[in-house]
């Protein structure tokens, strides 16, 4: 599909990248839904534009839950399969607004507003069996929630509670994959040698533009690292 195509640049699309690796770059937007976006990148050597394939998964933080202090549980499901459960829900994130704890000068176990987002949960069922959704956790930041308030999480029979503190935290997909930004992210080749097609399809925490920006991003400040070490030795 070819959809509003417009040619741009890559320092128009992050609005950061100067480095003279890519400046022959040329990107077009050919694909930009909600939920995926297709680029063709042109002037590009294949390896970086596979960097940033791979950063898209691997490196681009996201919000999950991380920890559960678990309260109550007369549930069928055990503590830990409960924990696994909400540490798979996907949370939309802000990346502005949150940093990585392994940034943060909190230095406590738990974090504080800056490296983690509290989400409440406290279900039970009556008379009847209880099906409990991601929209029944409650969380202190609402720009921080499940993307969608319908997936299940567990069934109460009557008589049963779940009572839980959840504490979500942005994380890097190679750390694990509930981390993971994005669902798809893959290269293809162009009409060239120096042409590829990168599509990106986002679980929804972050807008795909959001999540190729980063790793861009993510790349270039990896590369002005490296290239300090570098330069710091050869000195
Ligand atoms: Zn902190």
């Amino acid at each position: 599909m070819f959809l509003n195509p417009r040619p741009t640049s890559i320092s128009n699309f992050s609005g950061s990248l100067t480095g003279e690796l890519f400046d022959m770059l040329k990107v077009k937007v050919l694909e930009d839904a909600e939920d995926r976006v297709s680029l063709q990148l042109d002037g590009v050597d294949r390896s970086y534009a596979n960097a940033v394939r791979r950063f898209c998964l691997s490196e681009v933080p996201s919000m999950a839950i991380d920890d559960v202090v678990i309260l109550e549980n007369s549930s069928v499901l055990y503590d830990e399969i409960l924990a696994h459960r909400l540490g798979m829900l996907p949370l939309k994130t802000d990346l502005e607004r949150y940093i990585l704890p392994e940034k943060c000068d909190c230095g406590t176990p738990l974090g504080c507003q800056k490296c983690r987002v509290l989400l409440v949960l406290d279900a039970s069922a009556h008379e009847k069996t209880r099906t409990v959704y991601s929209g029944d956790l409650v969380s202190e930041d609402r720009e921080i929630s499940p993307i969608s308030a319908s997936i299940p999480v567990v069934k109460l029979a009557p008589g049963q509670t779940v009572k839980l503190e959840a504490y979500a935290r942005l994380g890097r997909g190679k750390e694990h994959a509930k981390w993971q930004p994005a669902t798809v992210s893959v290269l293809l080749d162009g009409k060239s040698e120096d042409s590829f097609v990168l599509k990106v399809e986002s679980s929804g925490v972050l807008r795909p533009k959001e999540i190729v920006t980063k790793a861009v991003e993510i790349l270039e400040e990896k590369l002005k690292e490296m290239q300090k070490e570098v330069s710091a030795k050869v000195e």
